[in-house]
Parts: C-alpha cells; structure tokens; sequence
C-alpha cells in the first residue's frame, strides 16, 4: 500500500487480475422514491447513479454489450454491477431470477448489488446466503449507500433510516459471508471534518471490505439541484483542494485493510452543475495523494 489500499492492487492480489464494473440497470426504484418512505430520492441523487447502466432482464449479454471505455477485457472479467436505484427492492423470487443469471453468466466473475440496508429483509439475506453457497467460484458483494453515520445529516438528505439499522445489516451480511463497500459522501450540508471522521470510525468499527468516497456533487434533476438553483450560496460546496485535504485525512482515519474502491464521483457528467472540477478525476486523486505525502499520511496512520 502507497498511500492507500487501492481496489486495482487488491483485486490483483486476491482474483489474480483486474475486474471491471458493468452497470445494470434491473428496473428497480426506491422507498424514499415510490412514496413508501417518500417520494423526494435522498436531496442529492438525480437517479440512482443508472445513466450508463445497461437494462438487465436477465439475458444473455454480448461482449459488444460490455466494452470497457474501448479496452478489451476479457470475458470472466467483469462484475456485474446491480447499479440503478436499489436493487434488493422487489420481491425474493424476482431478484433470484436476476442474481442467478448474471451468477451463472460466464461473463462475470461475480455480481455486485447496490441497495439500501432497509431493504435487505430475512428473506434477501437468506437468498444472498443460497446463491454464494450455489455459486462457489462467483462472488456477491453488497454496497451500501450510508453517506454518513450521522443521523441528523441522514434526516436532512432524506436517506430514510437510522444508523442503526446500516450497522445491523452489516453485522448480518457479514455473518453470511457477503463482503460490503459502504458508500460515502464528504461535505455533505452542514458537516465538518469531525462527523466525516466520525463516519470513518463507524466504518472501522464494522466487517466492513471496501468503501466508496466522493465529494457531494449537485446534479440535475435532484432535490438539492432545486435548491442550488434557488440560492447557490446556500451550499458550502468544497473547492477541489479543500476536498483533496478532507479525504486525506479520512483516509488516515480510514482501517488499513478497507479497500478504497472510489475517492471522486462518478456520477454523469451531463448531470452535473457543481463542483465542476469533479470531472478531473486524475488531478483529484492525484492532489489527495500529494497532499498525504505532504503530511506524512497513510491509511489508517492518524488512528
Ligand atoms: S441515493 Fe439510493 S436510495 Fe437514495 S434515492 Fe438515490 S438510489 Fe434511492
């Protein structure tokens, strides 16, 4: 580990090779977007994250379907990215059939579910448990949108569950051997560098595999976009170096063996309003590293 505990070297280490996300998108929607917890989506979602997601009914894909940004990967190289809305949010039997194709579809190595702690039942974790036994040389992940481990941001953004609720669903999903990346959002309206780090030590504290950072991004069509159209001086948006130095330190912050799947946002570009230096990914990251060796941090070093 250079600086931190990046996904491209882990995946190397424990699959023998690089993997690549392919988005699906399996037509789901979301309690806080179908009226049963609410109709508004968490303030700073505009969708899901789907723009790009392929609609995924459980067919066959082809090779054309899964072209990499132009590289050729091969096929067994790619995960099959569960990525619009939350895609535990349907019936057992419905998300068996999804799971289950894209398990038994040579293309992929495994599949990678996007949801919402809420909405893994009994029932999904049972299912989950079923398949990784069925399926021995696949893998199932479960990513987590938490965003942050305080609950009075949580209420503000809309996400529609407590903490405890994230923790216990960790504690379950690691009990049935599922690995979990949690999703992370730094300079979220009205918290500072110690509920960020807060957020961090809550992660620690869980068997939790890999986390998914990124700057709050206002994009069309969200509830906050309204808001920023409203009055732009209302957000305390972060300018790229102030962002660069509070992942930083929550990198530092961050256990040594959580993998860091994602440090900048990944969201579509045509939907996005501010911060526009998010677009410069490389320069991100690359300021983050620069700023660590500048102040002698490394992963997990500050804890
Ligand atoms: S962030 Fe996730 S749970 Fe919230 S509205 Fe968007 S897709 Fe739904």
């Amino acid at each position: 580990m250079e600086y931190w505990r990046d996904l491209s070297s882990w995946l190397k280490e424990t699959y023998g090779r690089r993997l690549y996300r392919v988005p699906l998108d399996a037509g789901m929607t979301c309690p806080v977007r179908d009226g049963t917890i609410s109709r508004t989506g968490c303030t700073f979602c505009a969708g899901g994250s789907g723009s790009f997601a392929i609609r995924y009914e459980g067919q066959k894909l082809s090779m054309e379907d899964l072209i990499y940004n132009g590289q050729n990967v091969p096929a067994g190289d790619y995960i099959g990215y569960f990525q619009a809305y939350t895609n535990t949010y349907a019936p057992a039997e419905r998300l068996r059939f999804l799971f289950e194709h894209a398990l038994a579809d040579p293309l992929f190595a495994g599949i990678d579910i996007a949801t919402r702690p809420d909405c893994i039942d009994a029932e999904c974790l049972q299912l989950l448990q079923q398949l990784k036994e069925a399926y021995p040389h696949k893998f199932i992940w479960v990513e987590l949108g938490l965003q942050t481990a305080v609950d009075a941001t949580a209420e503000t953004i809309g996400r529609g569950y407590s903490y405890d609720v994230f923790e216990t669903c960790v504690q379950r999903l690691a009990e049935a051997g599922i690995c979990v990346i949690v999703h992370v959002i730094l300079s979220l309206p009205e918290e500072g560098l110690q509920d960020n780090i807060a957020t961090m030590h809550a992660l620690n504290a869980l068997p939790v595999q890999g986390v998914k950072i990124q700057m709050l991004q206002i994009l069309k069509g969200s509830v906050m976009a309204e808001e920023y159209r409203r009055d732009p001086d209302a957000f305390a948006l972060f300018s790229e170096k102030e962002y660069a130095e509070r992942c930083a330190y929550c990198l530092g912050h961050l256990r040594r063996d959580i993998v860091v799947h994602r440090l900048t946002g990944d969201g579509d570009r045509s939907l996005l309003l501010a911060p526009l230096w998010g677009v410069a990914k490389t320069q991100v990251i690359n300021d983050i590293r620069h700023i660590m060796k500048e102040k002698h941090i490394t992963q997990g070093s500050l804890l």
